[in-house]
């Protein structure tokens, strides 16, 4: 029985679901080297939603082929107009088929469309016009080296083909993500979305085939990580893993790209500190921080999970942040109504259980929420919204990433004790801090370990501004010029005069 969510999507998304879903290369689905398959479910109701390959070593290897193939043909000595060209009809097709690309995403990840329409589908349009950009401003240096035989400059070179590996939490965004400046810079690319959510990856490269870009330039491998991403990041051809995902994966990868010498950046998780001082327009912040720690069910890196409050606007925003959980609406992806969706899993609604189980086991109060909502909901990986109150520093549940709707709440009585246990844990993703004191946003800001510091907002994001962890929340930056930098090589020449 395939999922009954299916009846609200668009006819177009019906067919290309009805499709067992195989990966993309050199221009068209391929044949599978093996008879894998798996289900994508809705995890909204447990129920198939379409079947998905697994690419084994063969696929794999054909497709990092065809990308080296298309960069020594064609990509990489394309002229940098031309391609500028293409990644703004690429955009354009984005925006032009969004309701589609929100329908699969939604589906597959459980997240209300309208947002996923109204918020990722316009950062990967957003991705590829901001990085379409760049093509023709790559430019290198004239070097006043201390001889006046030589002439010595720079050129900014593509590093070849590129691996691309996104979460199942952003699935189009993350993929645009990377390939825009992927792409921009003169890289072929074979990605693997997670294999939770692969339709919308590859519905998006047919779009890039439809946009006019060569066969070969973009390809997309579907399957586990374990096995389909693990023959791509040792395949040889591969120069570059651009990540995006947990930590642990991330470290593996990261061995990986040590042992063979490849370039390795990554993205991975957070545990963000959302610091509301007393000062502030605590009225805002609160309603920030209630949005922020269950937007998406949670289940983003970029999270407001972790609230710190100073000790005297403490029950003022428990009450706001309970009042903003007691009105969102559980239910399906396609849902019209619901404005929060499921965990991803059914393994992973067990592992955020599992938290609040050690953390009432050690005393920490569980202020509302964290039982799974029964009726129509009963058959989804559906887990109400939930605070945590005062759990110990060192309890699993501040420091490790939940990705679940569970935000923990912690008092703090001055600014010093504050940064101090802010900045205890290993990660440092993203920080928001509210005041009305200029001088202390300033001060506080400048001390917090994270790659982000939003101060009297939180969530805002765009493709012209670095975005990337401190310590093991990850490794280089995605988005702005620093975003292209990581798939560029430089290149010395010098010429003798004389
Ligand atoms: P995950 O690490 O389980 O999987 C991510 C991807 O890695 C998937 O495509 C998976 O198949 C692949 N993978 C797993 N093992 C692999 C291997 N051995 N070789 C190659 N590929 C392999 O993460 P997830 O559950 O999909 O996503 C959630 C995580 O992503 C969270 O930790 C979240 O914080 C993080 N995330 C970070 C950012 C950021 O910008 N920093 C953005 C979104 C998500």
């Amino acid at each position: 029985m395939t999922s009954d969510q299916i009846d609200l999507a668009l006819p177009v998304v019906q067919a290309f679901v009805a499709r067992a879903q195989s990966s993309f290369v050199h221009g068209e689905r391929v044949a599978h080297d093996d008879n894998t398959w798996f289900d994508s479910l809705d995890p909204a109701t447990g129920q198939p939603l379409t079947q998905v390959n697994e690419a084994g070593a063969g696929v794999v290897d054909h497709a990092a082929r065809s990308a080296q193939s298309a960069f020594d043909s064609v990509w990489g000595s394309m002229l940098p107009a031309e391609r500028e060209r293409l990644l703004h009809r690429l955009a354009d097709l984005l925006e032009a088929n969004a309701t589609e690309l929100a329908q699969f995403d939604a589906l597959e990840s459980g997240k209300p469309v309208a947002s996923v329409e109204a918020i990722d589908v316009a950062l990967a349009v957003e991705q590829f016009r901001y990085y379409a950009g760049w093509p023709t401003k790559l430019q290198g240096a004239t070097i006043p080296v201390a001889s006046p035989d030589s002439h010595v400059y720079t050129r900014r070179e593509p590093l070849g083909v590129v691996a691309a590996i996104t979460p199942w939490n952003f699935p189009l965004c993350q993929a645009a993500i990377k390939l825009a400046p992927a792409l921009a810079a003169g890289n072929t690319v074979v990605l693997k979305p997670s294999e939770l959510t692969s339709m919308s990856s590859l519905r998006l490269a047919e779009l890039a085939m439809e946009a006019g870009f060569p066969p070969g330039v973009l390809n997309v491998v579907t399957g586990t990580g374990p096995v389909t991403g693990q023959a791509l990041i040792t395949h040889p051809l591969i120069h570059k893993i651009s990540f995006t995902g947990s930590e642990a994966v991330g470290r593996h990868l990261a061995a990986e790209a040590g042992r063979a010498l490849k370039h390795v950046s990554l993205e991975l998780g957070g545990k963000n500190p959302h610091v509301v001082f007393a000062d502030a327009d605590v009225d805002k912040a609160a309603a920030y921080a209630a949005t922020t720690a269950f937007f998406y069910t949670g289940q983003v890196c970029f999270a407001g999970s972790r609230l710190m409050v100073e000790r005297s606007a403490l029950d003022q925003v428990m009450a706001t942040l309970e009042e903003h959980a007691r009105g969102l609406v559980m239910g399906g992806g396609l849902s019209e109504t619901a404005t929060m969706g499921p965990l991803s899993s059914e393994l992973q609604r067990e592992k955020v259980e599992r938290y609040l189980q050690n953390a009432q086991d050690s005393k920490a109060q569980i202020a509302f929420g964290g039982k799974r909502p029964g009726g129509d909901l009963a058959a989804g990986y559906f887990l109400e919204p939930t605070a945590v109150l005062e759990p110990a520093d060192d309890d699993a549940v501040v420091a490790e990433e939940i990705f679940g709707p569970v935000v923990v709440v912690q008092p703090f009585d001055d600014v010093e004790e504050l940064v101090s246990r802010a900045n205890a844990g290993n990660f440092g993703l993203t920080a928001g801090v509210w005041t009305r004191d200029g001088a202390k946003a300033h001060s506080v800001a400048a001390r917090l370990k994270a790659g982000t510091v939003w101060v009297n907002t939180y969530g805002d994001f765009n493709a012209a501004a670095p975005w990337g962890g401190f310590r093991a929340s990850g490794l280089g930056r995605d988005c702005g010029p620093e975003g292209l930098d990581k798939y560029l090589q430089t290149k010395t020449v010098w010429m003798a005069l004389s």
